[in-house]
């Protein structure tokens, strides 16, 4: 017999509802390089109004705004500071030095979290022309590598202080960004105002098959337009995409609180289960599980695997794994039923 498929790997595998694709297919379009797409338009503006920016930007992934946004705000040799966790650092192709051609401090911390005052340990003194000049700092919220980890805001606001004080700019990898919103209750807009600029993914737990948009000043997304057609980012009819965007936005936010749900009772069940040794504190979407063996991942990823459920190794003795939109109450008893013992 064979059991249906419960796809944990991550949250970019749900698919598109029939609610979603009438609304793509149905959407108004135009050529956004020439501004002209009504789809694509009101989606930017659906953010930026969310978020209290002047202005967004839909862009192709979540890469690509996190990449473009770097580059923007900042100068070949200049230094970037974000955590040793950091998808911008890690799972990024090497963009920081390819794109922008900036060098990275990096900094331990916990579940990918640093403080304000490991900030100010780390800035280059301005007057040594030795030192790279630091010139931006990315937090990721929530943090993948982390757990689904999410900031503290007392803290990113410590971290806007010190960013002012030093003259630096502040940025989020936010592609998971309303995870921990739902979690906490802050508003987009009220997060929003700490930042220079925020990349949210669409395409994670909000369902939307395309996209990722860019938020922040007038000045700075119209230079990240710009950045975005030399990296070949300027789409023409994308309104189709967009309007699963728009329509995830709408409709898949607050639901985002079942998949915490979910999250955390796989979690307590796994913690119990004879081949983990201990699991990350699950406070959003994202489980990680450590084995008890060194080398555990792979064995447990197959003995998952052969029971119909996948999930991804992190490494030699973590897995992850990612709740989603599609992971609903039937898959969830089925999932209980062959993690419990
Ligand atoms: C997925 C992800 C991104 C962007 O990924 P794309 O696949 O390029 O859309 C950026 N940061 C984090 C933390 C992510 O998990």
């Amino acid at each position: 017999m064979s059991y249906p498929i419960i796809d944990l790997r991550s949250d970019t595998f749900t698919l598109p509802s029939l609610e979603m694709r009438q609304a793509m297919a149905y959407a108004p379009v135009g050529d956004d390089v020439f501004g002209e797409d009504p789809t694509v338009n009101e989606l930017e503006k659906y953010c930026a109004e969310l978020f209290g920016t002047e202005a967004a930007l839909y862009c192709t992934s979540g890469t690509q705004s996190n990449q473009i946004a770097i580059n923007v705000h900042t100068h070949p040799g200049d230094e970037v500071i974000c955590a040793d966790l950091a998808h911008i650092y890690i799972y990024e192709g090497g963009g920081i030095a390819l794109n922008s051609g900036c060098s990275v401090r990096l900094l331990s911390g916990d579940l990918g979290r640093f403080t304000a005052q490991d900030v100010l340990n780390n800035i280059n003194n301005k007057n040594d022309i030795h030192l790279p000049l630091t010139r931006l700092v990315c937090i990721e919220d929530t943090v993948n590598k982390g757990g689904g980890a999410i900031w503290d805001f007392e803290e990113i606001k410590k971290i806007r202080k010190v960013c002012d004080e030093n003259n630096l700019i502040l940025h989020c990898d936010g592609a998971r960004l309303f995870n921990a919103l739902i979690e906490t209750g802050i508003s987009p807009a009220e997060y929003a105002s700490q930042f220079d600029s925020i990349s949210i993914c669409l395409s994670k737990g909000l369902g939307a098959p395309v996209g990722s948009i860019l938020v922040g000043s007038k000045a700075f997304i119209a230079k990240s337009k710009r950045r975005r057609k030399s990296m070949g980012g300027g789409m023409r009819q994308a309104g189709i995409i967009a309007a699963g965007a728009l329509f995830a936005l709408k409709n898949n936010v607050t639901r985002m609180a079942i998949d915490h749900q979910n999250a955390k009772e796989i979690s307590a069940i796994l913690k119990q289960h004879p081949l983990i040794q201990s699991i990350f504190p699950t406070t959003t979407n994202i489980v990680i599980a450590q084995t008890k063996k060194q080398d555990g991942a792979l064995e447990m990823v197959e003995w998952l695997k052969e029971r119909g459920i996948m999930c991804f190794p992190f490494g030699p003795d973590k897995i992850r794994f990612v709740f989603h939109l599609d992971i609903n109450d039937e898959k969830m008893n089925q999932l209980k039923s062959v993690l419990l013992p």
